[in-house]
């Protein structure tokens, strides 16, 4: 089967980081790629629920794309304090994290209620992005694969296409830690992946995006984006500077 062309994708999670005056680094980022002749990936940023009605006035028409960190599984109801999917949509997002490490630990959020969560996003018309990921204990005890495979085929919707739907792998002891897994260690879990969705859903799973994520920084982006099957990276603390973000985005260029 020919490999298809995937456009890499850098996406910036800014968990719980932001106020209003964070729109400075949106407006950097804006004037900054619309000086760019030809964008090489697509770019997305997710803030907190808070900052997505002002920042969908600033990127309004441009390539930068919006998505929220989490959704409920419902539409609507006596849910109180959550955020659904079409409330995202109303805010003007396009995409939703679900199943992220730190909603799966700080929430006890299981791999059942992120697909449901994930067809929540996929039915307001959302693009999803589905986070997988092993814990440092996981790794050691050599289940790294078992625990990616289990939270792949219990969290990703049945049909998903690759339009819509993206794969986030992001090893739990990676996560703001400033530690990264050795090239081999993220081109073995890519490429698992990678059989896994092809095995699941055929030419979609070939098609379909596989993101790097964990301490992603400007130092390090040359050498994880152009490994194997990585099709871009979700990127926390640096993606809360438009000037770090910038600097990973020119090297998909
Ligand atoms: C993340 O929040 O998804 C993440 C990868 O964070 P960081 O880049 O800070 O490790």
């Amino acid at each position: 089967m020919p490999t298809p062309k995937r456009t890499p994708l850098i996406a910036g999670n800014w968990k719980m980081n932001g106020l209003r005056n964070s729109s400075q680094e949106i407006i950097q980022l804006r004037d900054h790629l619309a000086q760019v002749p030809s964008l090489n990936c697509d770019v997305l940023i997710c803030p907190p629920f808070t900052l997505l009605n002002t920042f969908a006035d600033l990127v309004h028409n441009t390539p930068i794309q919006l998505g929220g960190q989490d959704c409920h599984s419902a539409a609507s109801g006596a849910h109180t304090g959550d955020i659904s999917a079409p409330m995202l949509k109303d805010c003007g997002a396009g995409w939703v994290i679900v199943g992220h490490s730190e909603r799966r630990s700080d929430h006890g959020e299981s791999s059942q209620l992120v697909l449901d969560k994930a067809k929540a996003g996929l039915k307001a018309g959302l693009n999803v992005i589905v986070c997988v990921g092993e814990t440092e204990v996981q790794r050691d005890a050599g289940e790294t694969l078992a625990v990616v495979g289990e939270q792949l085929t219990h969290s990703v919707p049945a049909g998903s296409t690759a339009a819509k739907l993206v794969i986030a792998y992001e090893p739990v002891w990676a996560i703001g830690t400033g530690r990264t897994p050795t090239d081999q260690e993220i081109e073995q879990v890519h490429g698992f992946i990678r059989q896994q969705l092809t095995k699941r859903i055929g030419e979609q799973g070939q098609a379909m995006r596989c993101l790097y994520g964990g301490s992603v920084k400007p130092s390090n982006a040359a050498q994880i984006l152009p490994l194997n099957d990585v099709d871009g990276a979700l990127i926390g603390g640096a993606s809360l500077k438009a000037r770090d973000l910038i600097d990973v985005i020119n090297h998909c260029n």
